[in-house]
């Protein structure tokens, strides 16, 4: 328990220390990134040992696997964030125990949302995903299409929308991913004069890649492994 304690103390200001050096080389307040601890297949004792470093928002991405977490965590002031692939039959679940939804990415789904956010009178916040690299395999909106799309969306009273979040192609060079965030940055920006003035985040960048997501202008960094270690 002191080893994992130690070894995520010392992952944890690692992390700080490549923020601030970011930041820094791109002219950015540090205080305003946020750090999602991407807990899926961690541990609740891991998670404790993350929160007592400061970090109080978290994301998951199965449903299942995050009740449970979350039931066990419900003394902790943790802001839990949906950032897997949501499927319809698991929404009502997922809004009781999420408090923003990052994958919105099909008008199905937003149909689901407004129709539980409606029974359980919520309002949902949520992010757009962007399929930023155009991947067959991937889930998200294509950039060609998401003007449309936020449309549509827009006609659900039930859902507001508070920024756009992506995961592009896996590259072992960071600096390949640059050119997907800068695209991402651009569409935020492109959108941001028809969006209310709370479509403010733009999540992206992982353990491998969140140094250049935050010099293109990510507010929030979705890491896993670089703070929890391995997954299980
Ligand atoms: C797992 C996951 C992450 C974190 O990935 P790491 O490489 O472990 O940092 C971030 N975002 C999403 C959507 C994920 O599924």
């Amino acid at each position: 328990m002191e080893d994992i304690k130690k070894f995520i103390k010392e992952n944890f200001y690692r992390i700080k220390e490549n923020i601030e050096k970011a930041c820094q080389k791109a002219g950015i307040d540090s205080g305003k990134i946020k750090i999602l601890g991407a807990s899926k297949k961690q541990s609740v004792e891991k998670i404790k040992i993350v929160y007592e470093l400061g970090i109080k928002l978290f994301g998951e991405n199965y449903v299942q696997e995050a009740e449970k977490k979350i039931k066990e965590l419900k003394d902790f002031s943790i802001e839990w964030h949906f950032i897997g692939r949501l499927q319809t039959n698991k929404v009502k679940k997922a809004l009781k125990l999420f408090s923003l939804i990052e994958t919105l990415d099909r008008i199905e789904l937003a149909k689901t949302i407004q129709k539980y956010a409606k029974k359980l009178d919520l309002v949902v916040p949520v992010f757009i995903e962007v399929n930023i690299g155009e991947e067959l395999t991937k889930a998200g909106i294509l950039p060609d299409k998401l003007e449309e799309f936020i449309q549509e969306v827009k006609n659900f009273d039930r859902i507001k929308i508070k920024g756009l979040m992506c995961l592009p192609p896996y590259k072992e060079n960071p600096e390949e991913a640059r050119p997907y965030f800068i695209k991402m940055r651009n569409l935020f920006e492109k959108l941001k004069p028809y969006m209310n003035e709370d479509f403010t985040e733009l999540s992206m960048g992982t353990t491998n890649d969140y140094v250049v997501a935050i010099e293109e202008g990510a507010t929030i960094i979705r890491i896993g492994e670089a703070l929890f270690g391995k997954r299980e």
